[in-house]
């Protein structure tokens, strides 16, 4: 499972600007917004952000 911050698209739940995307095989993905995020999602997301940091 792989997830990103973004500021794409809307969350799947409520339909707020989605803060983050959890990525699916297959090219398929999730977005949520801060409050419906999965912690996992939270957790991946800020760790892929810190590991591409420039
Ligand atoms: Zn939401």
């Amino acid at each position: 499972m792989k997830a990103v911050k973004t500021h794409v698209g809307r969350c799947d739940t409520c339909g707020e600007p989605a803060a983050y995307a959890q990525l699916l095989a297959g090219g398929r993905s999730f977005r949520f917004c801060e409050q419906h995020a999965p912690l996992l999602v939270k957790k991946q997301a800020e760790a892929a952000a810190s590991s591409n940091k420039k």
